[in-house]
């Protein structure tokens, strides 16, 4: 397989063999934890695509989380996930399926995103808005992602759409009533990341036109895979350019602007713990404004975990694919590091960390009674009533 152009782009010529990268990387910690002759090493993967030793069947391009610890740690600036990105898609256009391994669930939304992009559904995605303010045009869009597909793929696991009813909830409250799509498609982050170029790009241009053509000026996305891909992927693969915020930065400015405020008697006083979501934290560095709203809820008190911000690990899977034992690893050791609540930002962080506490049954009952709430959702239940 010729990987010249990507070692180019992705400057993997440069590297230098230090293995800064793998000393950082939770899938190689995890995988060495767990089998000392076989851990995972992204400077192997570079150096072995500069000898030209990676052929198509290279699990070692299936396996990489994708989350970018190695490439903020790089001193030649390599960018390791663009790397693999581009290398999953190249084999998927050279070959049929390359060695992606979806969950259950995670084949479920690739299904329904592969309608997506190819018919126009008329989809039934509107039930959670209920008495909820919305609007069909408007300048401020919120962007819902695969919310409601999530409750229906993983019954027994989540209720995102309620993080959907606490964001609009706030938004009314603020004097917005933010344009919601009735026929949203997937953002297509998925696709993208692996491998399914051609998917992905049908997602971007059914988005694209859907909301260019609302008159809308700014975005606001729940999901940090929908903000990194709506904000960086679609100006780069389809004609799109609107602001974009996630819902982290745009509740951070409500709060201090003072358009929301909470009540003053907290019903609770906790201390709770950040999940960094990697889209959010690590690729597109939004690490103060999470935090910031965190702290000035009434009765939370943020206590940082060990590894944080830049250094925090993932919630140990992407894109729903190669979820096992070193994965579920990782998740685990994020959650024995957490306080009683673990505070996400992300949908899909909920989802994995919750699913393993919904399926593994040996877990200790401190990790399996850590409460995983989203942000947006604690915020609203702060919230004063009237604004
Ligand atoms: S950190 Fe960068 S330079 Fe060092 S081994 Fe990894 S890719 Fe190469
Ligand atoms: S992107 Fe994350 S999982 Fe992949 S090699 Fe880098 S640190 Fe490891
Ligand atoms: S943890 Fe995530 S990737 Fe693994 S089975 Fe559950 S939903 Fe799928």
């Amino acid at each position: 397989m010729n990987l010249e152009p990507l070692i180019e782009t992705t400057r993997a010529y440069s590297c230098i063999s230090c293995a800064k990268c793998t000393g950082r990387c939770p899938l190689a910690r995890a995988s060495y934890e767990l089998d000392r002759d076989g851990g995972y090493s992204p400077r192997a993967v570079v150096s072995k695509a500069l000898q030209g030793e990676i052929d198509d069947h290279s699990g070692m391009i299936w396996d990489c989380l994708t989350c970018n610890a190695c490439a903020l740690k790089c001193p030649s600036d390599v960018d390791f996930p663009g790397f693999v990105r581009q290398a999953r898609s190249k084999i998927r256009k050279e070959r049929a399926n390359g060695q992606v391994r979806l969950c259950t669930g995670g084949s479920q939304l690739s299904e329904i995103a592969n309608l997506m992009a190819e018919r126009d559904l008329q989809q039934k995605r509107m039930d959670w808005v209920g008495d909820l303010q919305v609007a069909v045009e408007g300048e401020t869009l919120y962007f819902v992602g695969c919310l409601p597909y999530f409750d229906l793929v993983f019954p027994d696991v989540v209720h995102t759409q309620t993080i959907a009813q606490s964001m609009v909830k706030i938004m009314n409250a603020a004097g917005i009533a933010p344009v919601v799509l009735a026929n949203e498609v997937c953002c297509g982050h998925d696709k993208l990341w692996t491998g399914e170029e051609d998917v992905f790009k049908a997602l971007a241009r059914k988005n694209a036109a859907m909301i260019q053509e609302r008159g809308v000026k700014r975005i606001v996305t729940s999901c940090p895979e929908c903000y990194r891909t709506l904000k960086l992927d679609y100006p780069e693969f389809v004609d799109f350019n609107v602001e974009v915020v996630h819902s982290s930065q745009f509740l951070s400015e409500l709060i201090s602007d003072g358009t929301i405020r909470f009540k003053d008697e907290p019903e609770t006083e906790r201390t709770v713990s950040y999940q960094d979501p990697c889209r959010l934290g690590k690729h597109m560095r939004v690490f103060q404004e999470p935090r910031d709203v965190i702290n000035s809820i009434p009765g939370l008190r943020l206590e940082e975990m060990t590894e944080t911000k830049a250094e925090s690990a993932c919630c140990g899977t992407s894109a729903f694919s190669g979820c096992d034992k070193v994965r579920e690893k990782i998740r685990l050791d994020r959650l024995s590091q957490a306080k009683s609540t673990l505070v996400t930002a992300c949908p899909k962080c909920q989802i994995h960390f919750k699913c393993t506490q919904h399926t593994n049954q040996t877990i200790s009952p401190e990790v399996q009674g850590i409460e995983v709430k989203d942000l947006a959702n604690l915020v609203a239940e702060a919230m004063e009533a009237h604004v």
